[in-house]
């Protein structure tokens, strides 16, 4: 998401950092190299224009007490960060519930925009934040439109209306106008209507979704725009905001390679926020969009936030607790103990996804050894554990030659991959064990069983000063450490 336009920002800051001090001419030249990177990420001209003139404004008159700072770089970014902050709409907002329910949610947007994969996200989100949803499907034009949606209510359990069968049959206002009124009377507080969309803006299809929305008029309208789409998600969104009127974005396919800097252009010149974004096709690929956390990635300083968000809801509580108290009681990290590490990590998702979040993972050393990532490796590795028996596990001491071969087979890897398997965690556990006993280990070992140790910064160049060996014993621990 945004690598190119992100990449380059973080060189442009890179060479500013190294200045030291700045002066006006190298605030004329950060702000020209900023302009030229917006818009070869194809943001829209007039944001660029703005943005970078508010940019030079604020830093030139920040300039007088920049020379007293000691780190002159980092208030420039500062402002640089708060500049995009704003174009991405500024703080976020979250959805208005209806005072008398249903609340109705109208999703529109041009067809292949991902609305009916949304509408499924969407009614997961709220469902898990204790709301009973209805998806009406009164998208009746796309071929299979009523059929996937019911499919994906089916797979979600969350009951759909869908009294016609599309394909071009059925009137779509009566159906929105029908589903509404079901909800009420089946007291389901939200409902999300899925409409149609053609491929291109027509007049036809903006009659159609105008029609719906006068006639449920929903309490949030909201415009699916895929980012893939370039300078053509701007024009689609102002054709949508002139012909139907919208009150809030949803960015769909951030997930993508492409440029996506027109995304970044709409919230400003719709003045609409962006509300949710899309970033994959599975139903967790989903989340509010958050202009802070966005502006992070974009200047290359990475999203720790959403990260160790992803992390508390893969990671259930009583398993960090039991990982917890057995590292903090002395006890082995076992290869049953991993395993439950590799099943909680896949819920995560992708690993260079994950990765993709931490900061400086858009510098060309750190994306070369993300991209170099195999998100297989992780089903290969779980898959040789699997293979072995819970003694297996908890006691790899035992895996002689015949039970190697045994797990190699029953895996379908070979027996050169169960050893080296077993000779990182064997390293992992050393490893472990020097943290447990307060030193910092010396550097990460070559390849963690998962195999993205390498991924990882080592911390080789930096030891920390060995300390005096701890009690395993948490109680004479906290005794030695005065607690
Ligand atoms: P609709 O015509 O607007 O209802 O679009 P669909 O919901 O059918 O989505 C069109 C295609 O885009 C489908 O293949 C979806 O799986 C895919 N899709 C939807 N959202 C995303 C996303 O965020 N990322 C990616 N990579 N694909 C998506």
């Amino acid at each position: 998401m945004f690598e190119s336009l992100s990449g380059k920002l973080s060189g442009i800051f890179g060479s500013l950092r190294s200045k030291g001090k700045i002066s006006a001419s190298d605030i004329d030249s950060t702000t020209q190299e900023l302009r030229t990177a917006l818009l070869d990420a194809d943001v829209a001209l007039t944001v660029v224009e703005s943005f970078i003139a508010s940019v030079r404004e604020k830093s030139l008159a920040a300039l007088p007490n920049l020379r007293s700072s000691t780190n002159q770089s980092q208030e420039i970014y500062n402002i640089i960060n708060q500049e995009l902050i704003e174009i991405l709409g500024g703080a976020a907002r979250r959805i208005r519930y209806a005072k008398n329910p249903p609340t109705v949610i109208m999703l529109a947007g041009l067809q292949g925009a991902g609305k009916t994969t949304l509408a499924g996200k969407l009614a997961t989100f709220l469902k898990s934040e204790g709301n009973t949803p209805l998806l009406i499907a009164a998208d009746l034009q796309r071929p299979n439109a009523v059929t996937q949606l019911s499919v994906l209510a089916e797979s979600i359990k969350i009951p759909v209306f869908a009294p016609e069968p599309g394909n071009g049959v059925g009137d779509p206002v009566r159906v929105a106008k029908d589903g509404v009124a079901f909800a009420k009377e089946k007291l389901h507080n939200i409902v999300i209507i899925d409409t149609a969309g053609r491929l291109g803006i027509d007049e036809e299809l903006m009659q159609q979704a105008k029609n719906i929305k006068d006639a449920v008029n929903p309490d949030e309208t909201l415009f699916v725009v895929d980012a893939m789409i370039g300078q053509d998600a701007v024009r689609t969104a102002q054709a949508f905001e002139s012909g139907v009127g919208f009150d809030g974005v949803v960015l769909t396919k951030l997930d993508g390679d492409a440029k996506g800097g027109a995304a970044l252009s709409i919230a400003k010149v719709t003045g609409k926020p962006i509300m949710f974004t899309s970033t994959g096709e599975k139903l967790s690929e989903f989340d509010y969009f958050y202009p802070e956390r966005m502006a992070s990635r974009i200047l290359g300083m990475g999203d720790i936030q959403t990260l160790a968000e992803q992390a508390k809801k893969a990671f259930d509580g009583e398993s960090a607790k039991r990982m917890e108290e057995k590292f903090v009681a002395g006890e082995d990290f076992t290869l049953e103990d991993f395993l439950e590490q590799l099943q909680a990590m896949k819920k995560m998702g992708s690993m260079t996804k994950l990765l993709g979040m931490l900061p400086g993972a858009n510098n060309a050393a750190m994306k070369k050894q993300i991209d170099s990532l195999d998100d297989k490796e992780l089903v290969r590795t779980q898959a040789i554990v699997q293979s072995m028996t819970p003694t297996e596990r908890r006691n790899p001491k035992i895996l002689n030659g015949s039970r190697r071969a045994r797990i190699a087979k029953g895996s379908g890897r070979t027996v050169t991959e169960v050893n080296s398997l077993v000779d990182r965690f064997a390293a992992a556990q050393k490893m472990m064990k020097q943290m447990r006993a307060g030193g910092m280990p010396a550097g990460l070992p070559a390849g963690i069983p998962t195999g993205f140790g390498s991924a990882l910064p080592s911390n080789k160049a930096n030891p920390q000063p060995k300390k005096k060996s701890r009690s395993g014993n948490p109680a004479k621990r906290a005794a030695q450490e005065g607690r």
